[in-house]
């Protein structure tokens, strides 16, 4: 594989193509200070074919801070629309992110170049069009961190920082996050032309994102209808996803859901520490619209909301069946995961309720999601630690001992093997996850230059699975400064 270099990427602009109505075509505002690198992902690079010693180049830090442009880049900021918190917004759009221009790679698979951060444009309302520094890495070791869990989500290339001061809470300096997706269609994005009635442009999207995003369905006479119920599985099977891992995303509006099933957008997210399936990860959403327990429902509600957009194209009822369907897709991906993170290969009856049994003593004692399902591997194992070490996690042992019993029983009707259990287990509970206080303490070290911090982490992260030597202290639970910590939305 022959690297290339910035100059080198290979540039297709799809995007730009289609009717002027989907975008604005704003440049990028750089900083007014001297754009450095405060992270580089290359595990990202590799997706663009980019040579990884191009981050040391001054040209990538103008590139993606917004300075500099390359030859077949073709800025521009998309149009959307979304419902916010349940209320129909008319008009939103890229407010602070530029598609910078669509790379094409050596396999032909192609990536939007998305800069966040990059400066007003003519949707940003009374924003700044900025990000800061502490928004910015937050997504960049998110996108890592889901990628190392294996769960569909945008990429981020890099971070860039700078001393330009940004109005929050309170004065920060303004960062820009470079997020590669096949494409950064969100459900919005119809919406806009739904409500707009222009339903010209409704097709033109659909046939646009069957084209290149769900080709086998292109030319289909019955297509549309298939791609709506290929999203539902995908959104389906992407929030099971976020619940067997415990984490939540925050802001689920439908301007932050993916057309492609992604995660997308990451604002005040935020992965459990101890388990309460009422877990509110964004301290701006006081009725728990987005609470952890709520994603599920809110992820049919949002179908919903695509489906009414799509009443043009789409018979009702078709939509319907396709909805009616996705209760049923994220059951069944659900405990598919957990069955898989309890260790149980067969389906039997009472998996249910040994698994609601299980969560509901973990919320009961306030035990730490993460911890009690990695633990949970090595109960049994021959020296007995797993069994000790995941007891003293509760309040009421005697109940965890029914419930072990249980387990236990469970275990031996399909004639599970501890060992082996114990290594299927930990492919699929983490040991390592982006907790909140893992990302401060590598946010204020990089406050103050230094950004080693953001970059052992994120190696970390990228293998969640892993038994990483000299790393325990990254699987610890918080500290008590690092329980609750405030994420709002001001990013
Ligand atoms: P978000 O909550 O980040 O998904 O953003 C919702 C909408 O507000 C999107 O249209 C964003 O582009 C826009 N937005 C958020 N923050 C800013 C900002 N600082 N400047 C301009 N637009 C913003
Ligand atoms: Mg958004």
């Amino acid at each position: 594989m022959p690297w290339r270099s910035l100059e080198q990427l290979v540039f297709d602009n799809t995007y730009a193509r289609l009717p002027e109505a989907f975008y604005a075509k704003p440049a990028p505002t750089p900083f007014a200070s001297t754009p450095v690198v405060v992270a580089f992902n290359t595990d990202a690079a590799l997706l663009i074919d980019l040579d990884h010693q191009e981050a040391s180049r001054p040209e990538f830090a103008q590139l993606f801070g917004g300075s500099l442009l390359l030859p077949g880049m073709e800025p521009l900021a998309m149009l959307y629309a979304g419902h916010q918190f349940g209320v129909y917004v008319p008009q939103l759009g890229d407010g602070r992110a530029i598609l910078l221009g669509e790379v094409v790679n050596e396999r032909g698979e192609r990536w939007d170049l998305h800069l966040k951060g990059a400066g007003r444009t003519p949707f940003s309302r009374d924003g700044d069009g900025r990000s800061v520094l502490r928004s910015a890495i937050r997504e960049y070791l998110c996108c890592i961190a889901l990628q190392g869990l294996g769960i569909p989500t945008t990429q981020a290339l890099c971070v860039i920082g700078s001393d330009d001061p940004v109005y929050r809470e309170q004065v920060e300096t303004g960062a820009m996050v470079l997020r590669m997706a096949p494409s950064h269609v969100r459900f919005g994005t119809f919406e806009v032309f739904y409500y707009r009635r222009q339903y010209e442009h409704l097709k033109v999207l659909a046939d646009y994102v069957i084209g290149l995003h769900f080709p086998h369905l292109a030319g289909l006479p019955d297509r549309y209808e298939r791609w709506f119920n290929e999203v539902v599985e995908r959104t389906a099977t992407l929030i099971a996803q976020w619940q067997a891992v415990g984490w939540a995303h925050g802001v689920l509006n439908t301007d932050n859901m993916s057309i492609l099933g992604l995660t997308l957008d990451y604002g005040p997210f935020g992965f459990m520490d101890d388990y309460d399936p009422g877990f509110i990860c964004n301290h701006s959403d006081i009725n728990g619209r987005y609470a952890f327990d709520q994603q599920p429902a809110i992820g049919l509600w949002n179908l919903g909301c695509l489906a009414q957009a799509l009443t043009p194209l789409v018979a009702k009822e078709a939509l319907k069946m396709s909805l009616d369907h996705y209760h049923r897709r994220f059951q069944q991906e659900y405990l598919r995961l957990m069955r898989a993170k309890l260790g149980l290969v067969e389906e039997q009856p009472g998996d249910q309720s040994l698994l609601d049994d299980f969560l509901h003593l973990l919320h009961e004692s306030h035990v730490d999601y993460t911890i009690a399902f990695r633990t949970l591997g090595s109960l049994f194992s021959a020296e007995g630690e797993g069994h000790d070490a995941l007891r003293d996690l509760f309040i009421h042992r005697e109940r965890f001992d029914d419930w072990a019993v249980r387990y236990r029983d469970r275990l031996r009707s399909e004639r599970s093997r501890d060992d082996e259990r114990h290594r299927r287990m930990n492919r699929i509970n983490p040991k390592y996850v982006l907790r909140n206080y893992l990302a401060q303490l590598a946010i204020e070290k990089a406050r103050q230059k230094d950004c080693s911090e953001v970059d052992r982490l994120a190696a970390v992260l990228r293998s969640p699975y892993d038994d990483q030597p000299g790393m325990e202290a990254y699987a610890a639970p918080p500290p008590n400064w690092g329980k609750h910590l405030v994420v709002s939305c001001s990013s």
